[in-house]
This record gives structure tokens, sequence and C-alpha cells, in this order.
């Protein structure tokens, strides 16, 4: 026996959190875990899971005017939000307790309380003092919200989630994975949507051609697009919420929504008693094997700031417990290319590098394929799917994967197996297609769009 109360104590109860106190104590570890929110995060309450049951409810609108073109005599009807929202609550509630079933399940004791160091072995958990040998600081991050003024008038994702009523008329401001998929949602319900954002196209970062796609679908669809804007101040007029702009213009909406990206949750953790170090960006800076500064005090997941993903959370808390007490090498994942979704509308699938990187590492091919899928080739939407394949010269390899149309994260799924192996352009040729397909496309790219690299090859 140890002199402390605990092997490792978790500090939150999120996706990272709460496969890291499993695992750990699969092996063996007495393991006591704190949440003071709700048990599996931002992830099963406020992000990905209601996220994508809103994503599925918006589908079913624009559905139902595409049946039209195959001989359905379909209409519309009204979107009873109300009556959504308490469905969706009671899957999310069913979700909790089987996060809370599982941790029993596994021997790990829980604690519904705040968690705050008091020194570096010791926390106070709601009001109880505890000692753990090591802990996990796994507490996520929330909703940044900026120094606008006025910015209280507006919403924040965590709030839409339990909004009474569907707004009419929505002002988005941002265009990441967030701003993005919330104008998909609200559009596809039937809103007026506006989305604001300072770059030339949503969702900087991304590959050039998927942000262009994904522009020109989201315009497609009635999406106001407000590019190189900046927000000046928002405005309660009676009910209604205005965003003024830096061009003098302004955007009126019933709703306005900050999506200016998220901060990792460190506030009242009183890091400084137990020496952990945060960096500039408020993120806590860990090594590769998710230790911080303190050796016996690690930290995954949002909290790190590093590839913000579910999935990758639950990667790190898994092999962090399998370093810590697994008897064998765990189990091992790579994180070099990390696939992700965006779930706009058509959605984004994506994985490795996109053009203008592979075009910094040297020369490289570029496939791309624009065409009207199947379903719109009667529904008589005139929305296009986007496929592109990125090819190292000098290896083969296919270092990246982009779709933007429907079902692109389960097929780039796919294909982040396919790269993550090492498959070459030549072995995608090999391979024959499912047709028809949208998928089949990836493995019939025979026609090279562009070279791209040469000059940084030459240096
Ligand atoms: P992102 O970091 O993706 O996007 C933030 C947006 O806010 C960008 O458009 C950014 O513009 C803009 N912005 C930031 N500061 C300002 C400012 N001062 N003035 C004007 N615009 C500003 O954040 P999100 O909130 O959308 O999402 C947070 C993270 O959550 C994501 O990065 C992702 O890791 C994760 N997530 C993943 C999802 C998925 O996997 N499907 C879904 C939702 C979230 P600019 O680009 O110019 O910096």
């Amino acid at each position: 026996m140890t002199k402390f109360d605990f092997d490792l104590f978790v500090i939150g109860g999120g996706s990272g959190g709460v496969r890291c106190a499993r695992i750990a104590a699969g092996h063996g570890a007495r393991v006591g875990i704190a949440e003071q929110r709700f048990w599996g995060g931002t992830c099963v309450n406020v992000g990905c899971v209601p996220k994508k049951l809103m994503v599925l409810a918006a589908g079913y609108g624009p559905a139902a005017d595409d049946a039209r073109g195959f001989g359905w005599d379909t209409r519309r009807g009204s979107h009873d939000w109300g009556g959504f929202i308490a469905t969706k609550d009671a899957e999310i509630a069913r979700l909790n307790t089987i996060y809370v079933k599982l941790l029993a399940g596994a021997g790990v004791e829980t604690f519904e309380a705040h968690a705050q160091f008091l020194d570096p072995h010791t926390l106070d958990v709601g009001g109880r003092r505890v000692t753990a040998e090591r802990i996990v600081i796994a507490t996520g991050g929330h909703p940044h919200r900026p120094d606008l003024p006025g910015a209280e008038h507006a919403a924040v994702s965590d709030d839409i989630f339990h909004l009474t009523a569907m707004p009419k008329r929505i002002a988005i401001l941002g265009s990441g994975y967030i701003a993005v998929e919330f104008a998909g949602i609200f559009a596809g319900l039937g809103a007026a949507v506006d989305l604001i954002f300072r770059q030339h196209h949503p969702l900087r970062g991304f590959d050039e051609d998927l942000r262009e796609a994904l522009a020109e679908a989201m315009a497609t669809q009635g999406i106001r697009l407000h590019a190189a804007r900046l927000p000046r101040r928002i405005e309660a007029k009676g009910a209604a919420r205005v965003v003024h702009l830096d061009d003098g213009g302004a955007v009126t909406a019933d709703f306005a929504l900050l999506a200016l990206g998220r901060t990792p949750n460190l506030r009242g953790l009183g890091l400084d008693r137990a020496g952990v170090r945060a960096n500039e960006r408020h993120a806590i800076v860990v090594d590769a094997e998710w230790r911080t500064n303190v050796p016996h005090i690690h930290a995954i997941g949002d909290v790190t700031d590093r590839i913000n993903l579910t999935p990758v959370a639950i990667a790190e808390g898994h092999t962090l417990a399998d370093l810590l007490f697994g008897a064998l090498p765990g189990r091992s994942w790579s994180f070099a290319a990390v696939a992700s979704a965006v779930f706009s509308s058509p959605p984004i699938g994506t994985v490795g590098l996109t053009e203008a990187q592979a075009a910094a590492h040297g020369p490289a091919d570029v496939y791309l394929s624009r065409f009207t899928p199947m379903r719109h080739t009667l529904s008589g939407r005139p929305l296009k799917t986007m496929m592109k394949l990125i090819v190292d010269q000098a290896s083969d390899r296919v270092v990246g994967a982009h779709m933007l149309g429907e079902d692109a994260p389960e097929i780039i799924q796919g294909l982040a197996v396919a790269i993550t192996a090492g498959a070459t352009k030549r072995d995608f040729d090999r391979t024959i297609g499912i047709h028809p397909t949208a998928a089949e496309e990836f493995v019939t790219l025979r026609t090279r769009t562009r070279a791209v690299g040469v000059a940084a090859a030459a240096d």
C-alpha cells in the first residue's frame, strides 16, 4: 500500500478522463475521478453527440424536398423544436448514466464535485481532502467569449442545446467547426442564417478547395456569407440582436451565436499550488507522455489545446493509463494523420496534408473531382460533391484525402486507415471500386489535375 488515498486521481469526467480512469482501474490501480458538471463532458452533453442529433434533425427538411424528385408527394411541414429537444435530452441522460455505470463497473470511485489542488499530491474534492500518487488533468475547455461590446447579448454553443424555441433568424460569428456546423443545422431547419467571419472563406487551415466548395454550397443553400468582416458590437433591440460590422453594415437576427474558438478549463484548479505551468494560450504544456512540468501530474485532451477532438482525448487517456499502470506495452495510436469531420451541410471529411502543406514539403500531385451526386441528379438541388487526393511524388504515397459531400465523414474514415498504413496512389488505383457510389471516385481518379511544390523541392 502506498501512503496515498489513490494511485491515480482524474480531474474531469469527459471522454478522455473517463477512458483514462477506466483503463487504469482495469490495470489494478486505485482510481478516483471528479466531475463537477456532467459525465461525458462536452462531447456527450453540449458537443459532438447532441450536435450530430441536430444535424440529423436538420437533414429531414431538405430530404423531404429532395424526395419529390423521386416521385414522393412530400412537403416539409413544420418542425417541433420543443419535442425534438426533449427527445434529445432523454437520449443524453441515458448516455450520462452509461458513463457512470462504466466507471462503477471498472471499480473507479466517482465524485460529483469540483476538484482543486491544495499541493502537488493533494486535492480538495468538494470539501473532501484526497491524496493521489498521480493526477491527470482532463478538464476540457469552454467556448471563448471575446472582449466585444455587447457580447453578453450573444449566446455560445453550450446555450444552443437548451433553447426553448428555434430562432427564425440567426447570426453566427466565426467560421470554424462550430460556426459552419450550426449554420448548416439552422439552415436545414428553415432559419435565415448569416455567417460573419474574418477570412475570405470559412474553415481556415482546411484545404483551400474544400473551403471554396463549402462556401459555394452554403451560398447555394441560402446561407448569407459575410466574408472578410469583423464584428464591432452586438446590440440588443428588444428581442432582436443587431451585429454591427466593421464596414458599417449590420445584421439583424433573433439570436447571435459566438463561435469564436474554445479556451482550456483551468480556472479554479489551483494549478499554482501544484506548480503546474500553462502557456500563453492558457493551455497546459505536456511532453510526449502527457507529463506536465510536474512529473507525476499529467494532462490530456482539450485542456492541452493541441488536437481538440474527442477520439484524440480518448486515445490519449487510454495510452496514458497503459503507460502508467499497464504491464505490457499498451495499445498504440498514430497521431500523425488524424482524420476529422465537419458536420456542415454537406459534411466534410478530411485526413492528412492539405495541398498547401504538401506543396511546402516537396513535389506532389493533386487529383481533384467535382460532380453532381446521384441524389441531386433527380432532386434538382444544385449541390456538388468534391473529392481530392494529394500524392507525394517521391514516394507515391497518398498524403492527403479531402471530401465535401454526402457521407464524407464515413468515407474518409476508411481512407484514414489506408493513409495511416502508408498506401500509395498505385494501391488506390489497383483497388476495385464499389458501384454506384461516390466513394468509388477515390479509386478511379486517374488524371492528375496539377502538380505542386516543385519549387520547394528545388531548394
Ligand atoms: P475554431 O478554432 O475552429 O474556430 C474559431 C473561429 O473563430 C475561426 O473562424 C476564427 O477565425 C474565429 N475567431 C477567433 N477569434 C476571433 C476574433 N477575435 N474575431 C473574429 N473571429 C475570430 O473554434 P470552434 O469554436 O469552431 O471549435 C473549437 C474546436 O472544437 C475546434 O477547433 C475543434 O477542435 C473542436 N470541434 C470539433 C468538431 C468536429 O470534430 N466536428 C465540432 C466542433 C468543435 P480565424 O479562422 O480567422 O482565426
